[in-house]
């Protein structure tokens, strides 16, 4: 199954995803991941879409296509896939549907207020990308990752500054997609606020996925 998540930052995309590739088996595919990987390599693209990426703006959508295009391509994408930030455009979406077309777009639905809290307590493993909140998914340790050790850090673009820009970007840029996919019968929406179990199971019934 190719599925797109769609989302405000902070939604629980990255967290859901996380969950759902153990039952499909297909790759979750983050832009966002694969840009914070290239930053801390310090390559090309990293030097390149760093700033944009810690001031909450979005990277250009030549380079974005380009990226996922060529992600896509890979073996392991053939069966299916999650896009878990990609498409945040309509030329992004457009550009998808002429090189992979999707099943089905998982929207998102909460509230600013819920995506704030999200936001403002939201840690990362800088190590291996890991999520976590210091309310509601803490590492066992202190800023040290359950799953690899790794250093848990909180991201540049989870600053309020930041935060701010981020959902300002996704109302002008991003939302117009909900009604892009919906006018195509392929959106589903999903509420996101509950406890990560609850989204799970809503997500499984909206797909009627039985496992
Ligand atoms: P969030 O978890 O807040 O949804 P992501 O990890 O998906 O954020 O993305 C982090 C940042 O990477 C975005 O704010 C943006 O700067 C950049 N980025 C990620 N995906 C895209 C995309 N499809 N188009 C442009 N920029 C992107
Ligand atoms: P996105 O990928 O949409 O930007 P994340 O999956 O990174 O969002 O989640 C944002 C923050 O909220 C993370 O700190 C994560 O641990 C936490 N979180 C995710 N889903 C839930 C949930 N259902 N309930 C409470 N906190 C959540
Ligand atoms: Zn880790």
């Amino acid at each position: 199954m190719k599925l797109i998540f769609l989302g405000p930052p902070g939604a629980g995309k990255g967290t859901l995803a996380a969950r759902v590739v153990e039952i499909l088996k297909v790759p979750h595919i983050s832009t966002g991941a694969i840009f914070r990987s290239a930053i801390a390599e310090k390559s090309p693209l990293g030097l390149k879409v760093q700033a944009i990426i810690g001031g909450g703006g979005l990277v250009d959508d030549e380079t974005t296509i380009a990226l996922i295009r060529e992600r896509l391509d890979r073996e392991d994408a053939r069966g299916g896939y999650i896009l878990d930030g990609f498409p945040r455009t309509i030329p992004q979406a457009e550009a998808l549907a002429a090189f992979s077309p999707v099943d089905r777009v998982v929207n998102f639905d909460i509230p600013d207020s819920a995506v704030l809290e999200r936001l403002s307590g939201r840690r990362v493993c800088r190590n291996c990308g890991v999520n976590y909140h210091i309310t509601f998914n803490k590492p066992k340790q202190e800023k040290v990752c359950d799953r690899c050790g790794g250093e848990v850090y909180t991201r540049d673009d989870d600053r309020e500054e930041a935060v701010a820009k981020r959902l300002e970007v996704y109302r002008a840029q991003t939302a117009p997609l909900i009604g892009f996919y919906r006018d195509q019968g392929i959106l589903v929406d999903v509420d996101a606020r509950p406890a990560v179990e609850a989204v799970l199971a809503a997500f499984k019934q909206a797909l009627h996925i039985r496992i």
